[in-house]
């Protein structure tokens, strides 16, 4: 009797560890993810929860950097909401005690700059291309909207769609804080219009917001351009950084990006226009390539992957 219950209790014990795992999987909770990970001396990201925006994560399911430098600290993307900038200010505080000067922008998605007001307001300078802010402000009450349907007024309380109040007129932007040098460059447009990616050439980083996703397969949306994504990328190859951070996903190396984005993107457009080369229509393309093997590792790919054919396919023929 008491080994059969020291059996059940080791099996429960068994399933419990399982549950656990599976939810370190899953989505984590905000203060879970704002635990700062360090990738070099300077450079340091928050890995944000690979799941859709939720209550629990407070919209931050994508990555945002750090760079501390002795003249201030560059924040890459700065979340979803005025709240959550506050608190990616408290995590970045326990690292270091220089103040957050520069807020660069690398997309036009609410969680890679709806906490810019919050930071404008300590006086940090907000740093975008001229194309990403025209398209954070294209879509800015939008995105806003669907956040406060998902997270409540209460979360969102504060959030002002701030765009960079003088944004560079340019397609690279280099720049030094504290003698690190910065480049900010645009290669064309790409998850939405204007996203750009930050090169920290001396530390062999490149900060890809979403031309990259890792763990977890990326979205084509209506507003995305699936070729445009892939020649950003291939620019990333050809930066050969040593640490690629995501704009999803954990941070990682170039053949990891390659894999979950670059082989996905590459795959995708050459199936897709082999197929309206040979006169398929939409539902057979989708059919057609509906189980890539390579590919079905990735987190969500049962919700996405089919939408990205269908809309890669409006997105050629509509180019052809
Ligand atoms: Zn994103």
């Amino acid at each position: 009797m008491h080994r059969l219950f020291s059996a059940l209790s080791a099996a429960a014990a068994f399933a419990l560890l399982l549950a656990s795992v599976a939810q370190a999987d899953a989505d984590r909770p905000i203060e879970a993810i704002l635990e700062p990970v360090q990738l070099t001396e300077r450079v340091h990201y928050f890995y944000g929860s690979i799941e859709a925006r939720t209550p629990l994560n407070l919209g931050m399911n994508n990555n945002v950097g750090f760079v501390v430098t002795d003249a201030g600290v560059v924040l890459i993307d700065s979340g979803p909401s005025y709240q959550v900038a506050a608190k990616i200010a408290e995590a970045v505080a326990a690292v270091t005690e220089q103040p957050i000067t520069h807020v660069v922008n690398l997309g036009s998605q609410d969680h890679r700059w709806l906490g810019n007001g919050w930071f404008q307001d300590q006086g940090a300078e907000i740093v975008a291309l001229q194309r990403t802010a025209e398209t954070q402000e294209r879509f800015g009450e939008t995105h806003l909207n669907r956040l406060i349907r998902v997270l409540g007024e209460e979360a969102m309380a504060g959030t002002d769609p701030v765009t960079a109040p003088a944004p560079i007129d340019a397609d690279r932007h280099a720049f030094e804080v504290g003698g690190v040098p910065f480049e900010l460059l645009f290669v064309a447009n790409a998850h939405f219009p204007g996203d750009s990616m930050l090169h920290l050439p001396t530390d062999e980083v490149v900060f890809t917001g979403d031309v990259v996703y890792t763990e977890r397969m990326l979205g084509i949306h209506p507003q995305s351009d699936p070729v445009g994504k892939l020649e950003s990328f291939r620019k990333l190859e050809e930066l050969d950084p040593a640490i690629v951070v995501p704009g999803h996903g954990a941070a990682t190396d170039l053949a990891t990006a390659r894999r979950d984005t670059g082989d996905y993107l590459e795959t995708l457009i050459r199936e897709v226009r082999a197929g309206l080369e040979d006169w398929e229509s939409l539902d057979e393309t989708v059919e057609r390539i509906a189980e890539l093997p390579p590919f079905q590792h990735l987190l969500h790919y049962d919700d996405w992957h089919r939408v990205n054919v269908n809309r890669t396919y409006l997105f050629l023929e509509a180019s052809q």
